[in-house]
């Protein structure tokens, strides 16, 4: 191969033992079919740079869907797309690996002599994005561990370097632009001059305002679930891609505290709240249309085609977030169950968007506390209880428990004890037969 280095020192220590044995197992069973196997993409790039990642890439030289169709056959779950020669295997774990095939003609197989390469991997590795990209791990038995490099990755990443393959690639794909800014910031990487002289003149071009719709909102998605997505929201700021993709947006200062105070939030409160990754994206996103009219605000939703769930939960982060500020204000003590009783039915994630987006500090510490204690407040009595403390089937149960939860949350009761007095005292004659089981 050409610039090639020997990577099994590396494998062995970063990698887990688990996935050194899955690829080894993945080379041996495209070795059996007389295919070639190589690990590729992000997964290659993150062991030089001893990232842990998990997401497996695998091209096949020969036939991929034959290999996974093998695969299949010894009982692992396998999806095919028969029609891109692409699919991926489930393995117990659950470990997921992408499968792609480099496109070489049937008859080229049996591969001859097994250690020199072929240029269908390399065909392969010129259609990605970035150097640091493009680059493959052999898995055969005779040169597994072998970095292929034809395109300088390697010392790219060394030097810190983010850089396209060839001049047409943001013509060619411009969701490399995200692509770009993402790994940029997230690999604290520098984009090479020429790679951010052909990033500029895409913008420039307008050629983002050609993506569509549901292409856009992927990229955007898939953005705001970096683990701190500032730093690409201003890069592309400063490349003034926002302002192409969405005109008269005005992503300003304003923006930037939002998404800092979510990001700070999110991390200090996720393991309080039951997951909402589904909806995280879409309070960055809130963040993001904060600063703007209302006008370009359902623009930006009609733009990215947002389901009527989502569009709820936008508008309701933006348009709502004035009345909420009403219903929590208040200079006197607020007691912690008229808080949760204004946020009935609020999701979670817009709770979390108030908290950032406001400015007035009173209400943002009840929006915490109310992510952080009050919202998994429940009585200890459930109906059943109710009913077997005599009082009848109806809606006078529920109607208990809401008060009991008003009672549990302002600390008026605490024991379960507590809680069955509670009842008794307050709703006494209701229940006709109070003779306690
Ligand atoms: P991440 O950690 O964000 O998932 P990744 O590089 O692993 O980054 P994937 O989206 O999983 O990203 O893509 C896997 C590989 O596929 C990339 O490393 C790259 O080689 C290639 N790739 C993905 N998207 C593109 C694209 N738009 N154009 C060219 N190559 C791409």
């Amino acid at each position: 191969y050409p610039w090639q280095e020997d990577l099994t020192d590396l494998m062995v220590r970063r990698l887990s033992e688990e996935t050194n044995d899955l690829l080894r197992r993945l080379g041996r069973m495209a070795e059996s079919l007389s295919m070639r196997a190589y690990a590729v993409g992000g997964f290659v790039r993150d062991l030089l740079l001893g990232r842990t990642n998990l997401d497996l890439d695998i091209v096949i030289e020969g036939d991929g869907v034959a290999f996974m169709k093998a695969w299949e056959r010894e009982g692992y779950r396998v999806s095919v797309h028969e029609r891109f020669r692409t699919g991926m295997i489930l393995f117990p774990g659950p470990r997921k690996v992408d499968v792609a095939t480099a496109r070489r003609e049937f008859y080229e197989f049996p591969v001859a002599q097994p250690t020199v390469a072929s240029d269908s991997l390399k065909h392969d590795l010129y259609r990605r994005d970035f150097t640091v990209n493009a680059m493959a791990i052999a898995l055969g038995e005779r040169d597994w561990g072998t970095l292929v490099d034809y395109f300088g990755g390697r010392r790219d990443l060394r030097r810190g370097f983010l850089k396209v393959l060839h001049n047409l690639s943001f013509v060619e794909d411009p969701t490399r632009v995200f692509r770009a800014v993402r790994l940029e910031q997230r690999l604290k990487l520098k984009m090479e001059e020429n790679t951010v002289r052909l990033l500029t003149s895409c913008v420039r071009g307008g050629l983002l305002s050609l993506l569509s719709g549901l292409r856009v909102k992927s990229e955007v998605e898939i953005l705001f679930h970096e683990a701190l997505p500032l730093p690409a929201i201003r890069r592309l700021r400063e490349f003034g891609a926002w302002e192409v993709l969405f005109p008269g947006l005005a992503v300003d200062s304003r923006t930037d505290r939002v998404v800092r105070r979510l990001t700070v939030f999110f991390r200090r409160l996720h393991r309080d709240l039951p997951p909402f990754e589904d909806s995280l994206w879409l309070v960055y996103l809130a963040s993001l249309l904060f600063g703007s009219d209302e006008a370009v605000q359902r623009s930006v939703m009609d733009r990215l085609h947002l389901t009527p769930a989502e569009r709820h939960v936008l508008s309701l982060s933006l348009f709502s977030l004035g009345a909420a500020e009403n219903d929590l204000g208040g200079r006197g003590e607020r007691r912690p169950s008229e808080i949760c009783w204004a946020l009935t039915g609020v999701p979670l994630a817009v709770c979390l968007f108030w908290a950032a987006a406001t400015e007035r500090q009173r209400i943002r510490r009840r929006l915490l506390l109310f992510l952080t204690r009050w919202h998994k407040v429940r009585p200890m009595l459930t109906g059943r209880d109710i009913l077997d403390l005599g009082y009848r089937r109806g809606p006078l149960v529920g109607k208990i428990l809401d008060a009991l939860l008003t009672a549990r949350l302002d600390g008026s009761v605490e024991t379960r004890e507590e809680e069955i007095q509670w009842v008794l005292d307050t709703y006494p004659g209701a229940a006709p037969d109070t003779e306690r089981k």
